[in-house]
């Protein structure tokens, strides 16, 4: 198989992984002529599948056998695919070609278990220690890693990686258990808890060493020892959501758990794709992409709004998120009782929750209120979305009728067709 075949399949096989998000990482750039690539700055190639995944990583798998059967995976073991593997030097060249030509800002690197996961995992590794050691590559790496492997082999993929990611694959230890039964659930928290611990310890070393004094010698310019990083830009995970029937409320705790305990940068959600010769066991449809949307929604609300899960997928709903109204919005039509808001005097947890505020214009709004009462004019210029916010609160010269909040839901009226 040539290298292109192999990008082909190890690419496509890839694609259910969604995980490209590079902010937070370490800034380094090869403006001075020394080494290649950059993880910032103009040129660098960001885009966007029309599904909403991120490609501007090359997001490849370094092979797509694998010896595990995951049932909701394309490539378990007894999936009926074609397969591929790339040689390490294959992925490091590979890399380093799209990165030189602008078509990417860094390698997106996962696999399937070949061997054992010890093996898998040093050759993933050893791809991110070619790249940085021997091609002094200064892109952005995120590696998914098997948390099955050696403790040691995570803290050396911690040193190369920007980010490192542990699937968690499914919101409960049932569903794990029930499709994905070689994987032990246990063991994914214990390597998400070694990765927590790895890069608290390497931003306390960070700290201290920003502290010491500058060692220079007379006449040369200062120079500060620099500590080692470990995946700069945090970790995340991922959670199949539809495969198996955990409403979005399971979905939202199980996240909220994983925020907290482990100090997560982000859960990705990817909705289940139905695969061929699917086992009896998965459902037959795909769940509306919506559904990813919105649980993305409300993961927004949980880590920057004040949200609780408990808060925004309820029992009254099924447990399920609304898919017509975004979870924001629904919170606000179910708590009448917290409507409306005066923009002058509600403190900053409140106006979270109002309808169309996002975090910018709350900050703006709290410092223009400090100079005067705001007016309804005022929103417009301090670009609020005023048709989506004014039902909501109480300014000034502006106090919403009852009923206010119903054109904000209700879809705008349409021409009936006349044939
Ligand atoms: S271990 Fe990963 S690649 Fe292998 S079958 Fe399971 S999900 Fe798929």
């Amino acid at each position: 198989m040539n290298l292109s075949d192999k990008l082909a399949v190890l690419a496509d096989a890839a694609k259910y992984d969604a995980s490209c998000a590079s902010s937070g990482g370490v800034k380094r750039d090869s403006t001075s002529g020394r080494g290649v690539g950059s993880n910032e700055g103009m040129g660098i190639c960001h885009s966007y599948a029309p599904d909403g995944r991120c490609i501007s990583l090359l997001k490849i798998l370094l092979t797509n056998y694998c010896q595990y059967d995951c049932l909701y995976c394309v490539n378990r073991a007894s999936s009926d695919v074609p397969r591929a593997r790339f040689a390490i030097d294959e992925v490091v060249h590979l890399t380093l070609d799209f990165y030189r030509r602008n078509c990417i800002e860094g390698l997106f690197l996962s696999s399937g278990i070949i061997r054992s996961p010890d093996y898998t995992m040093e050759q993933v590794v050893e791809v991110a220690r070619r790249l940085r050691e021997e091609h002094d590559f200064r892109g952005y790496i995120h590696l998914k890693t098997i948390p099955d492997a050696a403790p040691e082999l995570l803290q050396r993929a911690g040193r190369f990686a920007d980010r490192l990611s542990i699937n968690i694959e499914l919101p409960t230890a049932q569903s794990l258990g029930a499709l994905a039964p070689e994987k032990d659930g246990a063991a994914i928290k214990r390597s998400m808890a070694r990765v927590r611990i790895h890069i608290e310890d390497a931003r306390a070393e960070a700290r201290d060493t920003a502290r010491r004094p500058v060692a220079s010698l007379p006449g040369a310019a200062p120079r500060r020892a620099k500590s080692p990083s470990f995946a700069a830009a945090g970790q995340s995970t991922q959670m199949i959501v539809g495969a198996d029937a955990t409403n979005d409320a399971t979905i939202l705790a199980t996240s909220a758990q994983l925020y907290g305990a482990y100090r997560l940068k982000r859960v990705y959600y990817s909705a289940f794709s139905p695969i061929p010769h699917a086992s009896a066991a998965l459902p037959l449809q795909a769940p509306p992409l919506v559904r990813e949307h919105r649980l993305y929604q409300a993961d927004w609300l949980m880590r920057f709004y004040g949200f609780e899960a408990d808060e925004i997928a309820t029992p009254r709903s099924g447990g399920m998120l609304a898919l017509d109204v975004d979870p924001k919005l629904a919170w606000a039509l179910a708590h009448p009782e917290r409507f409306p808001v005066d923009l002058d005097r509600a403190p900053r947890e409140l106006l979270l929750r109002v309808p169309g505020l996002g975090v910018k214009a709350v900050e703006r709004l709290l410092l223009a209120r400090r100079v005067r009462r705001l007016r309804a004019d005022d929103l417009k210029r301090l670009h609020v979305p005023t048709r989506r916010v004014l039902p909501f609160v109480v300014l000034a010269d502006h106090r919403p009728g009852r009923g206010a909040v119903v054109p904000t839901v209700t879809p705008v009226p349409a021409q009936a067709a006349l044939f």
